[in-house]
């Protein structure tokens, strides 16, 4: 079945989860539905576009994003060393990294720091060949045509990546193919069970078209990655994410979502330091409040390092 929306081919979609044909309607806009699954909560937008007017989209809006970056923005944030300590200390050391969607290569530059071996994918060529030329090992276009090896990786980081994959179900058991066991994964993700989401409903911030077409919580994302072969290590729910978005300005042509402005994001980042350990606290008692969702998970299984397991999920794709 096909049909277009305002013009541009789509199709209509499935839970990504559990491939529900339907959920519960959350808001329709544009032509477009965001539904909430009734057996697992996943939260998904339907009908997708088709993947060249997907491109089409991210094409234009790269040299934007591209250019909005700031001096201010080239810096390493202290946290990406902290993410990379983490999952050394759960992989048993620095090792080979692979980030999808590495965009430019600064985490892996952090991680490159701490003694990491660094690989990477992303769609954007041009924002390839930076990360080149930070070293990275760059692999350009979607993962499931990458050329890495079965359990290559000591871990995978998917930084605000699984909101944009229509297939995160399929591409968890390639990337649980790629990790050998004992391997580290991080996930930082919206969280739609936050705070601001649902104070700003459907123009919180995160709620951009077409770039996030799944939404996660707490339960969903935890669910994903129990299914794919990871054990969550921890979960933790961080910031507020106050700025509200337009979430259809690239449908008209425009710029992508723009970034908070400096003194915006600096009174964000004051509101967060705040709210954080609060956040942390609710964390504990398993609330997620939270704007965003921030993972560490091994990968199960005790196969010697660089074999494959039985029935391998890399082999899923090729089957
Ligand atoms: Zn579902």
């Amino acid at each position: 079945m096909s049909l277009t929306v305002g013009g541009r081919p789509a199709a209509p979609a499935a839970c990504p989860l559990c491939g529900a044909p339907d959920g519960a309607r959350l808001w329709v806009r544009h032509g477009f539905t965001w539904l909430r699954c009734r057996g697992d909560g996943m939260v998904w937008v339907t009908p997708r576009l088709a993947p060249e007017a997907v491109a089409a989209i991210y094409a234009a809006g790269h040299a934007s994003k591209a250019a909005g970056l700031g001096p201010a923005d080239r810096r390493v944030p202290a946290r990406y060393r902290e993410i990379v300590a983490r999952l050394a200390a759960i992989a048993g050391g620095p090792g080979r990294l692979l980030e999808v969607g590495a965009f430019d290569g600064l985490f892996l530059a952090a991680a490159a720091a701490s003694g990491w071996g660094i690989a990477g994918t992303e769609i954007d060529a041009a924002a390839a060949e930076d990360a080149r030329r930070r070293g990275a090992d760059m692999h350009v276009g979607p993962l499931a045509a990458a050329p890495f090896g079965p359990a290559a990786f000591d871990a995978v980081a998917l930084r605000d990546v699984i909101e944009h994959l229509p297939d995160p179900r399929g591409d968890l058991a390639q990337i649980a193919g790629l990790v050998r066991p004992g391997g580290a994964l991080y996930v930082w993700t919206p969280n739609f069970d936050s705070l601001t989401r649902r104070v700003y409903g459907q123009h919180w911030g995160a709620v951009v078209f077409p770039w996030h077409f799944g939404y996660f919580t707490a339960a969903t994302l935890t669910a994903l990655l129990d299914g794919s072969g990871f054990d969550v290590v921890s979960l933790a729910s961080r910031n507020l994410l106050l700025r509200r978005a337009d979430p259809y300005a690239a449908l008209d042509g425009a710029a992508p979502p723009s970034r908070a402005r400096p003194l915006a994001r600096r009174i964000e980042r004051a509101l967060a330091r705040l709210a954080n350990p609060v956040f942390a606290r609710l964390d504990a008692a398993g609330r997620h409040w939270g704007a965003q969702l921030e993972v560490f998970a091994v990968r199960r299984g005790a196969q010697a390092t660089g074999e494959r397991a039985d029935g391998g999920e890399v082999g899923h794709r090729d089957a």
